[in-house]
Parts: C-alpha cells; sequence; structure tokens
C-alpha cells in the first residue's frame, strides 16, 4: 500500500495514514489518540 504521509495538527507529527489510526478534523488528519486526549483535557 502507498504511503500517505499527513500531518497531525495536535502534535504537529508526520505519520502514515494508511499505517495508523486517524481522524479528520476538517480538511486535517490527526492521530486518533491524540484527538481522543485532546477530548478528555476539554472536559
Ligand atoms: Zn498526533
Amino acid at each position: 500500500m502507498a504511503k500517505h504521509m499527513v500531518k497531525c495538527p495536535i502534535c504537529n507529527e508526520t505519520f502514515d495514514a494508511n499505517q495508523e489510526e486517524y481522524v479528520m478534523i476538517g480538511r486535517r488528519y490527526a492521530h486518533l489518540r491524540c484527538k481522543q486526549s485532546a477530548q478528555e483535557r476539554e472536559e
């Protein structure tokens, strides 16, 4: 599978969207774990 390198807007790390779980935040790809931890901080 081709790599799909994207940058997480939460931790600012580049990752391969085909290798790691991600969520869409608007038009950006973020790590699923970053999104979940960000939500925990807000609550
Ligand atoms: Zn991240």
